[in-house]
């Protein structure tokens, strides 16, 4: 006899399905069934102990950062949190200056009295502790703010953007390098946030809480286009009409065959060295932006405060444009009018199917941070939960 089907189809166990899975079984007591085609949860953020022990993050470092009091409290049920603030430094022609570009990066930039001089007038233009777009810094007609502007713009954005993104900074949605805009502060941390740390075990035993619920059942190493069909405003799942609610969080081209062209993504090769030395850097993040292949290095320990000596992990992030033959999904939507309006076909195509929702970052071309998918997993657990 066939298996009664699930209430709800959830696609992906990332944050997206991680969260909407948890709150349909719980809030609404739906039988969830979530489909993964990787060997493990938690999407991007899974992590796990290397060989020499060290707990390393398997698709790049995560730093959990949010200023929404709802996404901290709701993570917050399923895990304690170490107090980590990440920083960053740019090795700047073998000098290393924090990054984002703030008032400390400047004065290592300058001699002291024109780094005195610049710090004055980006302070008066601007207001201590604010944040401007370098794009918008360039766009000063003060000589020096002008040359500072320059220099960061060269030295911080223009090569690691073109290694990260295959263009230049300003052929790139704006708000990509807004991320990380120049700092009026001599605030060196990365984040501002109001909530940021690290899981205090680990983001896998995090997803591994939240989805330990009776009615959520986990199926790992399934694609789901083997088993899911979108047809004539009907779902099936495996050859059988599926009524219930699906929640689908991978590439929304790849489900339909990418019948109007690929969309396009960013992916990164990720290349973890194992060293026989106690520390390799001096922060958990090491940028590149002037020079190598790769855009950073970063050194698992700082984040997750593992003591162990004479041994640490590193991963270095190679980017590359997704070609759709990879093992893994891609990483880093494009985000641009063009792209934007491809997606857009493909949305379309699901307004035929009522019972079909879209969540998540690959799934809505979104470059969202984890809290992000977090809260709009939430929010739409609302809306079907009534
Ligand atoms: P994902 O984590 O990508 O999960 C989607 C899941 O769906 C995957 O497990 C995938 O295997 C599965 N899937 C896809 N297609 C199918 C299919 N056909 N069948 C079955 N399963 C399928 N955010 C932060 O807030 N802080 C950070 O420090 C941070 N660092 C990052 C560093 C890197 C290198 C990257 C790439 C991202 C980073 N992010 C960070 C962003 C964060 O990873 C995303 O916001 C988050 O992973 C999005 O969750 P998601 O569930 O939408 O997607
Ligand atoms: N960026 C840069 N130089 C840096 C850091 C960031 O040019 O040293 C630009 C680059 O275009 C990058 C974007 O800012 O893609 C956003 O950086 P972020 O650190 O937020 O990227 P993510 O962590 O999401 O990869």
């Amino acid at each position: 006899m066939k298996k009664e089907l699930s209430d709800c189809l959830v696609i992906g166990c990332g944050m997206a399905g991680s969260v909407i899975a948890r709150e349909l079984a719980e809030r609404a007591g739906k039988n969830v069934q979530i489909l993964e085609m990787r060997n493990n949860i938690g999407g991007n953020m899974y992590d796990f102990k290397d060989e020499k022990g060290i707990l390393i993050h398997r698709y790049g470092p995560h730093i959990f950062h949010t200023n929404s009091k709802r996404v901290f409290d709701y993570l917050s049920r399923f895990t304690s949190w170490l107090n980590y603030s990440h920083e960053v430094v740019g090795d700047i022609h073998g000098k290393l200056m924090p990054i984002p570009f703030n008032l400390n990066s400047l004065h290592s930039a300058y001699e002291p009295s024109k780094a005195a001089r610049i710090e004055q007038k980006l302070i008066t233009t601007y207001g201590i502790n604010s944040k401007v777009p370098i794009l918008e810094l360039r766009q000063q007609l003060d000589p020096e703010i002008a040359e500072i502007a320059e220099f960061i713009y060269n030295n911080i954005f223009l090569y690691y953007t073109q290694k990260q993104w295959g263009l230049a900074p300003d052929e790139i949605d704006s708000f990509v390098t807004a991320r990380v805009p120049v700092f009026i502060s001599y605030d060196n941390r990365y984040f501002q946030d109001s909530y940021q740390g690290i899981p205090a075990e680990s983001y896998t035993s995090l997803f591994e809480g939240m989805l330990k619920h009776p009615k959520i059942e986990l199926t790992l190493n399934t694609d789901a286009r083997k088993r899911l069909r979108l047809e004539s405003g009907r779902v099936f799942f495996d050859d059988r009409p599926f009524n219930g609610t699906v929640i689908y969080t991978g590439p929304l081209d790849e489900l339909f065959d990418c019948r109007y062209g690929r969309l396009p993504y960013r992916t990164l090769d990720f290349v973890f060295e194992s060293h026989n030395t106690t520390w390799y850097q001096p922060k958990g993040t090491v940028n590149y932006p002037v020079d190598q292949d790769y855009t950073r290095i970063t050194e698992f320990k700082h984040l997750t405060r593992q003591l162990l000596s004479g041994r640490t992990t590193i991963v270095k992030e190679y980017p590359r444009a997704y070609t759709g033959a990879d093992d893994e999904t891609p990483y880093y939507p494009i985000q641009n009018p063009e792209n934007s309006a491809l997606y857009e076909c493909y949305r379309k195509l699901t307004d035929e199917f009522p019972n079909f929702r879209v969540l998540g970052r690959l799934a809505e071309y979104k470059y969202y941070n984890m809290d992000a998918i977090a809260e709009k997993a939430l929010d739409l657990a609302d809306t079907l939960i009534g």
